[in-house]
This record gives structure tokens, C-alpha cells and sequence, in this order.
């Protein structure tokens, strides 16, 4: 199974993802993880990527697809993969093809989960995630035991510096302009599922593991 996640910020695609993951057993291939990960072990290009996301822009494309080519090269996507914030405009969606079609492989399925400005909004502003693991708390919503701790690894719950207000507008703004127009893409390429992501994390699930449950 081979599948594309989509959606604004905040919409829930990292969560559904991960729990997607563990029941269908498929790696999840988040660029927003990969770029974090690289930038905590101090690589050069994690220091660029994050010169870009702190700011709520995009990376450039030339580093983006070619962290996605080479991820594409590990051995545990041979028996498919879920895709979590690529591709994310037009450009990179024909270089994903392009790897696709050198390796033979199809996407099945492009989730489009939606949800208004203002629900983003509030995710996103209380959203809390842990310094050393990365466990994602909301202040509200989805709160650790222990104030400010994670229950996980009791680590510091910080808010990442693109969550923060003044960024947030500037992220959405961003997926309307470039990543918005994907949406047409794959619709006419008949792969387009929508989802209502403005309900609860289950709710979201529900709707993707009745596709999924389909294309098994
Ligand atoms: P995410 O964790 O998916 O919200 O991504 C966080 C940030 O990482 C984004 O706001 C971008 O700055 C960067 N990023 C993640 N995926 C991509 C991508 N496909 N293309 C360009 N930048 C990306």
C-alpha cells in the first residue's frame, strides 16, 4: 500500500499517520520529521532546512526530493510506505512521480484532510511536543499526566518554533498557495480521497481505515 497524507497544518495527518503506521504496519515518511531529525544530529542540511522552517516556508525542492529519493532507497518500502507532508506542491509531486516510475511503483491513494482556518488554528497554538522524543501532547485536547513532562520518556514538552503565533498564519497561507493546487492534481488522476479532519482524531481514522480496508 503505497499512500500520500495531505492536509493544512494542524489538521491531524501526523497523528493518523502514525497510528496508520502501526496497524498496516508500513513505514511512515514524514519530511517534517526527517528535516528534525537531521537538524538535532547537527548536519549541515538540517541547518538550512530549519533556516526555512522556523520561519513556516518551504525547504527548497532540490533538498527535499533528494531526502526523499534517497529515503526511497531503504529497504523497508518495498512493501509500501505512507507519504506525511510530501509531496507538497506541484514540482515535488513530478519528482515523486519520477522515482515512483523508475521503481515501477504507483500511489494508491492521496488522503486530503480538511478542516476550517480556525480548528488549525487552535491545534496548532496548543500543540506541545517532547524535546528528546517527540511524543505530541495538546494542551487542551491531549494532556501529558504531568504538566509540561512527557509521560513517555519525561522529557520537556516545548512548543516548536513554528507553532508559535506569529508563524502559523504564514504556514496556512503557504499550503493554500502551493500545496492547495495538489489537491486538483491528484484528483485528476483519480487517486483523491477526502477527509473530514475537523471532528476527532478517531473520526479522521475511521474515514481513512474504510479506504484502506478497500484497497487490501
Ligand atoms: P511538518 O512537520 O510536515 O508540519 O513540516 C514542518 C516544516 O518542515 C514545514 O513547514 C516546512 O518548512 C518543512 N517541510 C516539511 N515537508 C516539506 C516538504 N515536502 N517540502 C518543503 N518543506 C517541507
Amino acid at each position: 500500500m503505497r499512500v500520500i497524507m495531505m492536509g493544512p497544518p494542524g489538521v491531524g495527518k501526523g497523528t493518523a499517520s502514525k497510528q496508520i503506521m502501526k496497524q498496516y504496519q508500513i513505514p511512515h515518511i514524514s519530511t517534517g520529521d526527517i528535516f528534525r531529525e537531521l537538524f538535532s544530529s547537527d548536519s549541515e542540511i538540517g541547518k538550512i532546512a530549519k533556516s526555512y522552517i522556523d520561519r513556516g516556508a518551504l525547504v527548497p525542492d532540490e533538498i527535499t526530493n533528494e531526502i526523499v529519493r534517497l529515503r526511497l532507497e531503504k529497504e523497508d518500502v518495498h512493501h509500501g510506505f505512507l507519504f506525511d507532508g510530501y509531496p507538497r506542491n506541484i514540482n515535488q509531486a513530478n519528482a515523486l512521480e519520477q522515482v515512483l516510475k523508475r521503481k515501477g511503483w504507483k500511489i494508491d491513494a492521496v488522503f486530503d484532510i480538511q478542516a476550517d482556518d480556525q480548528v488549525l488554528i487552535d491545534r496548532i497554538s496548543g500543540r506541545r511536543v517532547c524535546e528528546t522524543c517527540g511524543a505530541v501532547y495538546h494542551i487542551d485536547n491531549n494532556k501529558p499526566k504531568v504538566e509540561g513532562i512527557c509521560d513517555l520518556d519525561g522529557g520537556k514538552l516545548v512548543q516548536r518554533v513554528d507553532d508559535r503565533a506569529e508563524t502559523i498564519a504564514h504556514r496556512i497561507n503557504v499550503y493554500k498557495e502551493q500545496t492547495q493546487p495538489l489537491i486538483k492534481w491528484y484528483d485528476e488522476k483519480k487517486l483523491l480521497v477526502h477527509i473530514d479532519g475537523a471532528q476527532t482524531i478517531d473520526h479522521t481514522l475511521e474515514q481513512i481505515a474504510k479506504v484502506l480496508g478497500e484497497l487490501n
